[in-house]
């Protein structure tokens, strides 16, 4: 499913010019985007009450079907009656002072945000960040269908890994895979996350791994998004993975960090882009200790089958007696385990020392430091010259309202 105006015909662009205005911030933006190239399939807009009440108190849309996280377009009450919206209306939103999509409003409504807070993220605590976003949002939520009537651009070096679900699943079919394990990441990888890959394409039996690396909001001491993606694709250019058992890719999201919720949310989109398995190890997509660490493995035994089975991966780490990169399910040497993790990590990408290939790839650190200095402001963590400055992700294309029509230049063909 896409809702997305064709290109060249002017049919569904006719009369936007005389449609009341709404700018919608960063989030809505790429939200949208999701919506109207299914990869938040059956979502065809932003959630009404019903819905949002079913997802949160019992993970399913009202039509019965398992969804986890609420899709909400939050707003103000009186943003809303400055433009003359509510329900009935058709809205156009725009992005960047550009047009990006329509919507019909169906509903303007209210929900509690502590309860809310409580259903999706198990804690009412504003610490938690997801909890936090709860409670910032606006006073009401609009819901209603999506129609994208000026797709974003996705600028250089997201362009290559931006592809619709519709693009991945033809890209799947192109490569044979039928058996498709997805790896949700947010990190530069490093010699665990490798293994971890290589062990789930074994457990799955699968023909290949689609790296989804989640692109967003960003905050200080992040990696930035392109040393995340750069860094994958390295591990399939360098040959660390075949040329045809690996791809990278982008999901435009803000993480929510909602554990175990957020890890059925993961399945589902994943399922959408063609993916038949995911990937879960420790602590998905959890925050704190709101979450047991293998919380996100346990969610799955009480849903029905979403159509994406689950491959459920412990610890990997470095072990000197294995003399490698060692599984938690198989060494035997626990006592001398050394953790791979995140700050030995950047440790060694701040410093000037060769790493081990049992740490981190010589080929994926040579990128880092390339997008350090090509987007990074010299460095490759997040920083505030980078928030500031960077080249944003997505880019709206000049569209003309009144007069002639100066066409899209649509990239999903
Ligand atoms: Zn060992």
């Amino acid at each position: 499913m896409e809702r997305v105006a064709p290109p060249g015909t002017s049919g569904d662009r006719a009369g936007l010019g005389s449609l009341p205005r709404l700018p919608v911030r960063d989030q809505i933006a790429r939200e949208c985007v999701n919506i109207a190239y299914g990869f938040f399939s059956p979502l065809e807009g932003f959630m009404g009450l019903s819905d949002l009440d079913s997802v949160a108190r019992e993970m399913t849309l009202e039509s019965g079907y398992i969804w986890s996280i609420p899709i909400l377009f939050d707003v103000s009450q009186d943003h809303l009656s400055v433009r003359g919206i509510g329900a009935g209306e058709r809205v156009l939103l725009t992005y960047q002072d550009q047009p990006l999509a329509t919507m019909d409003v169906r509903e303007v409504f209210t929900y509690d945000l502590e309860s809310l807070a409580q259903q999706v993220y198990g804690t009412t605590d504003s610490a938690h960040p997801g909890v936090e976003r709860t409670y910032n949002y606006h006073d009401r939520f609009m819901s209603g269908p999506i129609t994208l009537v000026n797709p974003p651009q996705i600028n250089p070096p997201f362009d290559r890994f931006w592809k619709t679900p519709r693009q991945l699943r033809q890209e799947m079919e192109d490569l044979g895979w039928s058996r498709v394990v997805a790896h949700q990441t947010r990190n530069v990888p490093h010699a665990g996350h490798e293994w971890l890959m290589k062990g789930a394409w074994l457990a799955a039996e699968a023909d290949g791994i689609l790296v989804s690396a989640v692109i967003g909001e960003k905050k200080t001491g992040d990696y930035i998004d392109e040393a995340i993606v750069l860094a994958h694709d390295r591990l399939r250019e360098a040959g660390f993975f075949r040329q045809d058992v690996h791809r990278t890719s982008t999901l435009l999201w803000d993480m929510r960090y909602a554990g175990p919720r957020e890890a059925v949310f993961h399945a589902l989109v994943r399922k959408n882009l063609g993916c038949t398995h995911h990937m879960f190890g420790r602590d998905h997509a959890g925050v704190g200790g709101y979450y047991d660490t293998y919380a996100a493995h346990k969610v799955f035994d009480e849903l029905p089958d979403l159509g994406i089975k689950s491959v459920l991966t412990l610890e990997w780490w470095y072990c000197p007696t294995c003399a490698g990169v060692a599984y938690e399910g198989l060494c035997g040497h626990q006592e001398q385990k050394q953790d791979l993790a995140g700050t030995l990590i950047r440790s060694i990408i701040q410093g000037g020392v060769e790493p081990a290939p049992t740490t981190l790839r010589r080929e994926v650190l040579e990128v880092v430091r390339d997008c350090a200095e090509k987007y990074g402001f010299g460095s490759p963590f997040v920083g505030e010259k980078y928030l500031a400055n960077r080249t944003p992700v997505m880019s709206m294309p000049k569209l003309e309202l009144n007069g002639e029509d100066t066409g899209c230049t649509c990239r999903d063909k």
